[in-house]
């Protein structure tokens, strides 16, 4: 049985606007899976809706979520007992994630006394050793200080190292390392790498660059608009990427100069099928008839211009 597997799970304003067609992965302990498109794509919501913690105004309008054979659905009592301790999730902005009231010793404390009825004491002693393999300090002078006191990298560490304290099977990491400066993100990926191998940690990372998300997976799943442009594993996509959207994303990875232009438009300005058409190089008159690919993981992708699923 797979750890996670979303099913067909599509997400629309409460108005009706669609905003994530039926999407569907599966992920297991030692996967390391990229989800990547620009801001606006659906990113963000598919992991808010992994968690069941849907921002007002947004539904979920079809299929399923399963954590370990567990229903992650807004009704499901006993998804709380899969949160934060067999699937974690590290949040995009440690600022806003952490409690500016709470000390860097009780953030750690926290889910071990939930899931674990660890005493904050206990909890800080057992997680020592992870605290020093993230390479955070460990003296009571670093527990005590309130998340605005710490540096950029420390506060994603402690975010890390809150999402790691009950020693969970997955992480979905959502755009980990945008706030870190170059040095730390090459760090703080090298360290991702180092316990997915040593701890068969699975995680499923999601950023708007594919340059940053490639080189920590094995697959890769590409969004656009709410819909999967195209999927497959990581080394096809970045060698022969097929879909012109997964093309442009590899030359802005590169830093190579591209003829299209516009940005992603806001659901309710985007054309009837493809939602990539007004920034296409290739688009063509059937691309408006282009049907959602329901998007699995295999290697493959849904366009006019190449070939379809
Ligand atoms: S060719 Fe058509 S279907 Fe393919 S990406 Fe361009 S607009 Fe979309």
């Amino acid at each position: 049985m797979m750890s996670l597997v979303v099913d067909r799970f599509s997400l629309a304003r409460t108005d009706g606007v669609e905003l994530l067609a039926p999407l569907s992965l599966s992920l297991d302990s030692g996967d390391r899976l990229g989800l990547v498109g620009e801001s606006g794509s659906g990113k963000s919501l598919l992991v808010q809706g992994l968690f069941g913690v849907l921002p007002q105004g947004v539904r979920s309008t079809g299929g399923t979520i399963t954590a370990f054979g567990v229903s992650m659905e807004r009704t499901s009592k006993s998804r709380d007992s899969i949160r934060g301790r067999r699937m974690a999730w590290v949040p995009q902005d440690p600022q806003q994630a952490l409690n500016p009231f709470l000390k860097a010793r009780d953030h750690l404390a926290l889910l071990p006394r939930i899931h674990r009825g660890e005493s904050t004491a206990t909890a800080l002693h057992r997680l020592m050793p992870l605290l020093e393999r993230l390479r955070l300090p460990t003296d009571q002078a670093f527990l005590n200080k309130y998340p605005h006191e710490l540096s950029g990298g420390q506060r994603q560490r402690l975010l890390l190292a809150q999402a790691l304290s009950c020693d969970p099977d997955l992480l979905v990491l959502d755009e980990p390392t945008t706030a870190l400066d170059p040095t730390v993100q090459a760090d703080f990926m090298a360290l991702m790498l180092e316990l997915q191998a040593n701890r068969g940690l699975g995680y499923l990372w999601i950023s708007h660059d594919l340059g940053v998300v490639a080189s920590v997976t094995t697959r890769l799943m590409v969004l656009y608009g709410g819909e999967v442009m195209e999927a497959g594993p990581t080394d096809r996509l970045l060698r022969e990427p097929r879909h012109p959207y997964t093309q442009r994303l590899l030359q802005a990875a590169k830093k190579e100069p591209s003829h299209e232009s516009g940005f992603l438009l806001g659901p309710l300005e985007r054309p009837a099928g493809c939602p990539f058409q007004p920034r296409c190089p290739k688009v063509q008159p059937s691309c408006a008839s282009w049907k959602p690919w329901q998007g699995r993981m295999e290697d493959g992708l849904r366009c006019e211009a190449v070939f379809h699923d």
